[in-house]
């Protein structure tokens, strides 16, 4: 029996290029794949013309295309994570529509994929992308934050096999951010080296401003180091204040000051404040912990909310 892939494509408001990103880089570089192929758009709530721009494609003639549409605009995370749940391949490939990720190294992908890799991700060759700075930050943010797996230029353009996609369809969290998910599960990645275009058409909406808040997003999320900072914080103020008044307690007042420091009560007093302090710090930061986890488990709201009427399998509209 063939096989099937999915192309899994987030769209938000992109009337202006999604008709030539299908018909003229994604369908040219399906044409020679030897597998059944099924395209699901995931429109993040889009209020443009997009949907009609992919009725009216060639793409749409040729391909078997079906459209997953939210009641708003949840974010391109979240739309990942719906073309996933709704993708059936027996491999997911992830692809943006704005035609910056070059669709012709897809049979690459597959290329790995027939040889037994379980993710293949596709890196950029060098940063050409004009937020550099901001792409730069964010990967040492989620360096600092414990993510070390993170590679730099790596895209959210991949190919994921079909037990990587189960395993991810798992994971329910709200903060999310895809490629931290999948260094989460822990599969082995397989890289290919990709040059990567300036967006065709329409304006980036990751701009500096919302880079950063993802940035501080996954460094809250993936770990809990920000937490644990205070906590160290405070062990330390502890530690040094804790030795500091028991020098203190011994030369003055039991030695009776042999070293004629003559430190007295008020430094006495500050220490025993400062030692203070630092136990509050240890119990804040441990009270934050047990809440971010609490956090994490009360969040059981769905992920997205499907429009019904405005999803559709454009291949039934046909008959
Ligand atoms: N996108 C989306 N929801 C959003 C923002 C973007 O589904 O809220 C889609 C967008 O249509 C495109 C992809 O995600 O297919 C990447 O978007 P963009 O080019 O704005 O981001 P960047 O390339 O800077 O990561
Ligand atoms: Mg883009």
């Amino acid at each position: 029996m063939k096989k099937l892939i999915s192309v899994v494509v987030p769209l938000f408001n992109e009337e202006k290029g999604i008709k030539k990103f299908l018909d003229r880089e994604l369908m040219p570089a399906l044409e020679t794949i030897q597998e059944e192929i099924e395209i699901v758009i995931v429109d993040d709530g889009s209020s443009d013309k997009s949907l009609d721009e992919i009725k009216y494609s060639e793409a749409n003639k040729k391909l078997t295309i079906r459209i997953i549409s939210f009641t708003r605009n949840f974010g391109k995370e979240i739309a990942l994570t719906a073309g996933m749940r709704e993708a059936r391949g027996d491999a997911v490939i992830m692809i943006d529509a704005d035609g910056q990720h070059p669709a012709n190294e897809i049979h690459r992908m597959l290329e790995k994929w027939h040889q037994g890799a379980k993710v293949v991700t596709a890196v950029r060759n060098q940063n050409t992308t004009k937020h550099r700075l901001g792409s730069k930050l964010y990967y040492m943010l989620m360096r600092i934050a414990g993510d070390k797996n993170v590679k730099e230029g790596e895209m959210d353009f991949r190919l994921l096999d079909r037990v990587v996609v189960d395993e991810f369809n798992k994971l329910a969290e709200h903060n999310r951010l895809t490629r931290g998910l999948i260094n989460w599960l822990g599969f082995p990645q397989e890289y290919i080296k990709v040059s990567t275009k300036d967006r065709t058409t329409g304006e980036p909406s990751y701009n500096l401003r919302k880079l950063i808040t993802l940035a501080g997003d996954s460094v809250v999320s993936s770990s809990r180091i920000p937490l644990l900072i205070f906590g160290y914080i405070g062990i330390g103020i502890m530690l040094l204040s804790g030795c500091t008044g028991l020098f203190q307690l011994i030369q003055e007042y039991i030695l009776l000051d042999p070293m004629h420091l003559q430190w007295g009560g008020g430094v006495a007093v500050s220490l025993f404040v400062a030692f203070l302090v630092g136990i509050v710090l240890i119990s804040q930061s441990i009270t934050s912990i047990y809440i971010s986890q609490i956090h994490a488990e009360v969040k059981d709201r769905p992920l997205y909310v499907v429009d019904k009427e405005k999803s559709v399998d454009l291949n039934d509209e046909k008959e």
